[in-house]
């Protein structure tokens, strides 16, 4: 079972995805802790530094590098019931990237969570938490690069029936029930 997790900023893509890979066992891919791993490892070098300031501005990083961190992700997996994907792909050229990949190894994304916020409840929602790249102008950038570079997503899965949209301004356990009957609607789950 390959499934991807999106949506805005504050969403709670990394809340749903953290609790959804342990209770299905499911090897959990967040291009946005590797890329937070890799700047505040200790190893420093022009790379990490380049990254940093990409997700520091709210930028995204480039689809190369996020599609070559991919891949040395999904040769990783093993033993696990299925990959969750969280926070990729995030562009048309990392969505149209990963399904080739995929394709290689013949799989394919079984489906792809749009978790939905209004951008309010969502910069409340990221106000509270208070990371690195949360100041407010950063913010706006990464609400502007989702709406502008994501979204295009939408329609190129909802063209392959895959995209299932599921109200992220429920309660987490709420939003967690949601994710789990469309699951279920979708067999990939008992
Ligand atoms: P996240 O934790 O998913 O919100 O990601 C935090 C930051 O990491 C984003 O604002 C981007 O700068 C970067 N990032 C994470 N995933 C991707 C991706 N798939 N493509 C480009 N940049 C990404």
């Amino acid at each position: 079972m390959i499934f991807v997790i999106t949506g805005p900023p504050g969403a709670g893509k990394g809340t749903q995805a953290r609790k959804l890979s342990k209770e299905l066992d499911l090897y959990h891919i967040s291009t946005g802790n590797i890329f937070r791993e890799i700047i505040n490892g200790e190893r420093q070098s022009d790379l990490s530094n380049k990254i940093r300031e990409y997700v520091l501005s709210g930028k995204l990083v480039p689809d190369k590098l996020v599609v070559k961190v991919v891949e040395k992700e999904l040769e990783k997996v093993k033993n696990k019931r299925g990959v969750l994907l969280d926070g990729f792909p995030r562009t048309l050229k990392q969505a149209k990237a990963l399904g080739k990949l995929l394709g290689k190894q013949n799989n394919a994304i079984d489906l792809v969570l749009k978790l939905e916020i209004s951008k309010q409840v969502a910069l409340d929602r990221i106000l509270e938490r208070g990371r690195k790249d949360d100041e407010k102008a950063k913010i706006e950038k990464r609400f502007d690069e989702y709406n502008e570079k994501t979204k295009p997503i939408f329609s190129y899965y909802k063209a392959k029936n895959n995209l299932e949209t599921i109200d992220g301004e429920q309660t987490r356990e709420e939003v967690f029930q949601d994710i789990l009957s469309v699951l279920k609607d979708h067999s990939l789950i008992d």
